[in-house]
């Protein structure tokens, strides 16, 4: 028996293909180095793909969600922030497929849906990543957390308060 030198959870066979032309594929594994500038998802954390693929003219159309965690540093206040990316993908595997293409690439009998994986979490990492949706931010003047509470400095509208002040002296 032949072993594949790199095991990849996500190549999935297309014999069951040839019956109905139709099957539902649900692969979990890890996939290392998924990131984009601002978020990344964990080394060794589990990346989901929940899909059916379906024989269409020229080739295997795979659609469903692919979903994993991410980790990124909160574009406000700089804590850890936390989430899932949660992609719908609707992508052709063909052959001759990848790269220069809008599909992938499509093996005699299997199909490996790793890239697309891959490519379809990058996507769906946030470019502006935040811990919560109402993050308060650090203070623009003393740094200080402001979703641990009031830092004590004055607020912006003590600011406009004061311009007022200004102008009624004059
Ligand atoms: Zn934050
Ligand atoms: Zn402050």
């Amino acid at each position: 028996m032949t072993r594949s030198v790199k095991a990849n959870d996500f190549v999935v066979s297309l014999r069951a293909l040839e019956n109905d032309g139709r099957m539902p594929v649900r692969r979990s594994a890890p996939i290392p180095e998924i990131a984009v500038s601002t978020a990344w998802v964990p080394e060794g954390a589990e990346v989901s793909a929940d899909l059916v693929l379906e024989a269409v003219h020229g080739g295997v159309l795979a659609s469903g969600t692919v979903s994993a965690p991410w980790m990124a540093e909160c574009g406000r206040c700089l804590e850890m922030a936390r989430g899932t990316v949660v992609a719908e993908v609707r992508e052709l595997f063909e052959e001759g497929g990848g790269e220069q293409d809008m599909t992938y690439p499509l093996g005699e009998e299997s199909v490996d849906l790793e890239p697309m994986v891959r490519e379809q979490c990058i996507l769906g990492l946030p470019l502006r990543p935040l811990c919560k949706p109402d993050c308060r931010g650090l203070c623009s003047r003393c740094g200080a957390n402001l979703n641990e509470g009031p830092c004590g400095c004055p607020t912006e509208r003590d600011e406009r308060w004061a311009g007022l002040d200004i102008l009624r002296e004059d």
